[in-house]
């Protein structure tokens, strides 16, 4: 069994960005969906600041809506592009397979 790329999905060498991941995926950034319960407010006024889309300011708006991250957004696409063909072409994959 490889356990190799599983090691490589967590490889992050920034410790504030390991630490942002290990609280998106635990429930645990400061969103507001997450601060607002802290200071008990309603769930449907727990909307984005950043943005003007009235959305909740969840884990999935953050990460996939918000207008006001797009440039943060972009420059994250283009590190997973980077690195999905680093691991092709480590791997002898050819990522052009016409899909
Ligand atoms: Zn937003």
């Amino acid at each position: 069994m490889d356990f190799e790329c599983k090691a490589r999905c967590v490889e992050i060498d920034c410790k504030r960005q390991r630490r942002m991941l290990m609280k998106l995926r635990g429930g645990m950034a400061e969103l507001r969906i997450e601060t607002g319960m802290w200071c008990r407010v309603r769930t449907d006024e727990r909307i984005c600041t950043m943005c003007d889309r009235r959305e909740l300011e969840d884990v999935e708006h953050y990460l996939l809506h918000c207008t006001g991250l797009v440039e943060e957004r972009m420059e994250m696409e283009r590190l997973m592009k980077e690195t999905v063909e680093r691991w092709q072409g480590e791997c002898g994959i050819n990522g052009r397979s016409g899909m």
